[in-house]
Formats: C-alpha cells, structure tokens, sequence
C-alpha cells in the first residue's frame, strides 16, 4: 500500500448512503513542486499555486515516520481495529447450540483473512475474548478456574490454535480476565468459607456485617457461615482480597500462564476500578491504582509487549488517570461512548465535540480505548432505533476519531439488543438460514434476535450500501490512512451547531472529518481552524465524482478561516477529506 508516494491519488469511498470523499494527495514534501524552501512556518506567497495565499511552507524532508508519534515510539495497538467476540454467541463448531473457539477460528478470515488485497472482509486487526476460563456461568464473570478453558468452549489446545489462526492474520488476541471477585463455587472461597483455612484470607472477611453499600443503595457484604464476605457485583461474585500478597502473587502467576503457555498478546481487566476498597471508597483507591501499576510491571516483565486494559467505568478524568499514571497501558472511553450515541440521537454535536477534545487531551499515544457499546450495554442498533443512517454516521464517528476502536460483534450488521443481558449477547446472524442464521445446526444456547430479514453477514456483504459494507470501508479507510489511525486530533469550529469538525495529523498527513449530526441537508456550512499544523499551497484536489469539495485557503498559522468544502452536507452524511499539505 502506497502511503508517501509522489502520485496524486483519489478515492471515493461510499459507504452507504454516507458519502465519503477521500480526496488524497499523496504527500510527499521533499519531492512534491514547492514554491519556496523557507523554514517551517514562515509565511510566503505560493506563486505556483493560484488558490493560496500566504501558507506556512512544508518543511523539508521525508514525511513523518509513521513508527513514531509527538510521544515517541508508539505501542503496536495504538493503530488497530479491535473487535469484541461473545465466544458463545459467535458460532457454534459441534452441533450442540453453544459458541466454540473451534467455531470462532472458522469464522476469522471473515474478520481479517490476512490479504490487504481482499475488501470481503471486516478488516479488524484486534480481537478482545469475553471470559474463556472455566466458569459455571453462561458469561463467564465468575471464574472457577483461571488455568482452563471453560469446557463448553474447548480445549487449550483449540485455544492455542485460534491463537496461531489469529496471528497469522495478522490479528492480535487479547482475553477478558477477572481478577476482582471469582465464582462463589471456586475451591479458593470453599476453602476460605472454613475459619483459619488456607485461603481464608483470599477474601473479605467481617464477623459484623458493616453499614457499607454502594453509591446506589445495592448491599455488598453477605452472610455465610455466621460472618460476612464483601463482593460488590453480587452475592456469587465474592470479592478477592487482592491486599493480600498470596493472592498477587497467584494472580501474577495466571498472568504469566496466559501471556507464556495460552500464546495471548494481553488482557482487558474487568472491574479494574474496584480492586481494592478503603473503607466506604469502594471504587478508584490509590491502593487500586498502585496494585495495577505493580502487576503492569509484573507482566510487562513475563512479555515487553504486554497490553493491559482496563474496564474503568468512569469520567474520562478517571479513567484517564489510570493510563497517565501507568496502572494501565489503556482504558475504556465509556464517556465519548455516551457522548457520541447522544449527539448522533440528538442531532447536536455539542456531546461528542466535548469528549473529543476532553479525550484527545487527557490519554498518551494508543491510551484511550473508544468504542460505541459493549457487552453490558443495550446494543447500538436498539439505541439508534435500527436507523441505518445514524448507525452509519456512529460508526464513521468512531472510526475516523482517535484512540483505539473497539467493535462489539453484531454491531456491524445492526443486530438489535436489549437488556436482560442475555438478549444484549445472542447468537451472531451469519445468514438467512434455518434453524439458527448460521451460527448453530440446532437449537441455539439463546435464541437470536427477531432482527428483519437481511440483516446478517452473507445478505449485507451482497449489498455495497449495507451497514456492514459501511463498517468495512471505513475499517479499510483508518487501516489505510495513519492520520486517522494514530493521528493527533484538533478541534474545527463549524458554523452549525449540527456539524462535528476536526482534523486529524501525522506528520505527512492531514485528514479532516466533516459529520452533520442532523437529519437536514445543510448549505454552506463553514469551517474554521485558527491555527494547526497545514502548510504548504493547500492545492485545490480534483473533485472525485460529483463531490464537491474545495480545497482550504491556508492562514498564515497552518490553519484555515471560513472554509467551506462543500456547498451542501447531506443529513446524516460524514465526509473524510484529505488536506494537501
Ligand atoms: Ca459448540
């Protein structure tokens, strides 16, 4: 794939009905014609180029190297497209209704079959794997065993190969792992249920039942035995003490297990914010915080490359906090998740603009881990209404905007979901067939979804304006473009309060996304940057189609005032446009 070539190349990519305009001029400041060869920011006239005035000039030399960013070398992460699976729901290998990884490992070339030249593949370069230790649980979240393999979903050795089918791929693995409570039915609690056990102290003990709940009234201390044990999701999760040095040391153990002997490339920590309480502060503590630092450096030991992310469900300032503080390589952005679903239901781009700026100033390089639902939240489908043109324009706003996305399976292709959480975690519809759209021969473990008829993988990779078709251009797009994979992120002020704007850089690269948050057609919307990093004759790049789309009139500060792109933006509609520079 050519990234700094010296052609001007164009692409318009249509997803949907959302048009994207990809005007590309391949950058190339050392050869590209250059009317001056000033320093970097001096302000002359591009006398070979009628449509600017009075730009900064690019600086000389090779483009930026896309290895490194203003923070230095960045993580391998920080540019991929990470996708969460259900192992359950994804499809079911043996006929017993139950998803497999066996099933899962089958279905992988169409996430990602290895060949940047195929486009019938989703193009997702991270898979993250709910709970796939033994569990007595249909989910997963109580752990009864942290070295197996949940039987219903295999072996170690399946597991082992996914793993191996994955990397070939191309497709990093990283595992859900449940380190803040177990099942009530782990041999650890049996044990620790016996006064003076070997493992009494693997958990939380009190002979009084303390007046401590949480925030919203729910109890978290439970009788058992004549005492009580602290677990704060519910009475089957009893809480690990994880104050206690035997179970560090366990837990930095089965760390170890999954990253050298299971082959994973990292973990994504559940409850991560509730690790260890402080009296009545049950969430956050500094002891929390310190104990992830210590078992980052515990694991970053066992493997360098280790990505440890954290389930922080919290303000963007805190869950932040864990990733600037190195208790965590990166946390969930559960706050521009809420702010993007809101401005897109709303049609105000007041929401996300607001936790766009807040995240792209708050995380380092690769730290914010962004996404639109997850397993514990009503599916985007549902959430939007099952409106096309909204999950659309949710999805362009995720993969054009920074951070690291997550996909959660299902979302691609519309299915719909809402709680209990069952119905948010049903079987993925891989076709139109009976009994179970292609996941199971049989009776599947949850029936799926009554979603309309075509809305499953094989119908909408038929279909070029298929939501799924959407997802995998605009996959394929971030893939491509390094700006909008690891790119800094800059606010653009918009003339409409409907219109989120901002840019996205990397040296050698100016990408700028344009979305109307409204259902209305809009005209002459205009844009404003006061200053930013473009320089050069902002060239006037041939209109791909029909499109309309100007070039900027460059400032004197590397930004643009009152510029216009197009003289209508459609409702709903997402344009990505690169900038020469
Ligand atoms: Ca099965």
């Amino acid at each position: 794939m050519v990234r700094h070539g010296l052609s001007v190349r164009r692409s318009l990519v249509r997803v949907g009905g959302l048009l994207l305009v990809v005007s590309v001029l391949a950058c190339a400041p050392a050869t590209a014609p250059s009317p001056s060869a000033g320093p970097v920011g001096t302000a002359e006239p591009s006398a070979g180029n009628s449509v600017i005035a009075a730009a900064p000039t690019c600086p000389a030399g090779p483009a930026g190297s896309p290895e490194a960013d203003g923070n230095g070398v960045r993580p391998w992460w920080a540019d991929r497209v990470f996708y969460e699976v259900f192992v359950r729901s994804f499809q079911d290998s043996d006929g017993d209704g139950i998803g497999d990884l066996r099933g899962l490992t089958s279905r992988l070339d169409q996430l990602n079959d290895g060949d940047p030249g195929t486009t019938d593949d989703l193009g997702i370069t991270g898979l993250w794997l709910m709970p796939v230790a033994e569990s007595p649980s249909y989910h997963g979240y109580d752990v009864t065993d942290y070295r197996a393999i949940e039987k219903d979903y295999g072996t170690a050795e399946d597991f082992q190969a996914l793993i191996a089918a994955a990397h070939e791929r191309g497709i990093a693995v990283i595992v859900d792992l449940v380190i803040n409570h177990t099942a009530i039915e782990h041999p650890w609690f049996q044990d620790a249920a016996t006064r003076s056990s070997a493992h009494e102290d693997w958990y939380v003990w009190s002979d009084t039942r303390p007046a401590i709940a949480r925030s919203d009234g729910t109890r978290v201390w439970y009788g058992a035995g004549g005492r009580f044990y602290y677990a704060y999701f519910w009475e089957g999760m009893p809480d690990l003490n994880l104050a206690n040095p035997e179970v560090t040391a366990e837990l930095d153990g089965i760390g170890s297990f999954w990253l050298s002997e299971m082959g994973v490339d990292g973990f994504r920590l559940d409850a991560a914010r509730h690790l260890i309480e402080d009296g009545k502060k049950l969430e956050n503590t500094p002891a929390t915080l310190a104990w992830l630092k210590a078992f980052r450096g515990t694991l970053k030991a066992v493997r360098e490359d280790a990505l440890l992310l954290g389930e922080v469900w919290d303000a963007t300032s805190m869950s932040s906090r864990y990733v600037r503080e190195g208790s965590l390589d990166m946390t969930f952005e559960f706050g521009l998740a809420g702010a993007t679903l809101t401005s897109v239901k709303s049609g105000d781009a007041g929401s996300v603009m607001a936790a766009l700026d807040e995240v792209a100033s708050s995380y380092p390089a690769g730290g914010a881990a962004t996404f639109l639902t997850n397993h514990d939240q009503n599916r985007v489908a549902t959430q939007l209404g099952s409106d096309p043109a909204a999950e659309r324009l949710a999805a362009a706003l995720l993969l054009t905007g920074p951070g690291v996305p997550f996909i959660y399976y299902g979302e691609e292709i519309g299915m719909t979901g809402a709680k209990p959480d069952e119905r948010i975690r049903t079987p993925m519809r891989w076709d139109d067939s009976a009994p179970a759209a292609g996941f199971s021969t049989t009776t599947p473990w949850q029936p799926l979804m009554g979603d309309p008829e075509g809305n499953d993988v094989a119908s909408e990779s038929a279909d070029p304006g298929s939501l799924l078709s959407s997802y995998r251009n605009l996959i394929r797009l971030r893939s491509e473009h390094p700006a909008l994979a690891t790119g800094d992120w800059t606010k653009v002020k918009a003339s409409s309060p409907a219109v989120a704007a901002f840019l996205r850089h990397v040296p050698g690269e100016d990408v700028l996304v344009v979305a109307n948050l409204g259902a209305d057609t809009l005209s002459g919307v205009s844009l404003s940057l006061d200053a930013g990093p473009l320089c050069g004759p902002g060239r006037a790049v041939d209109l791909a189609g029909d499109a309309l789309v100007a070039a900027p009139a460059l400032n004197p500060s590397g930004g643009f005032d009152n510029y216009v792109p197009v003289a209508e933006l459609g409702g709903r509609a997402a344009l990505v446009i690169r900038l020469g520079s």
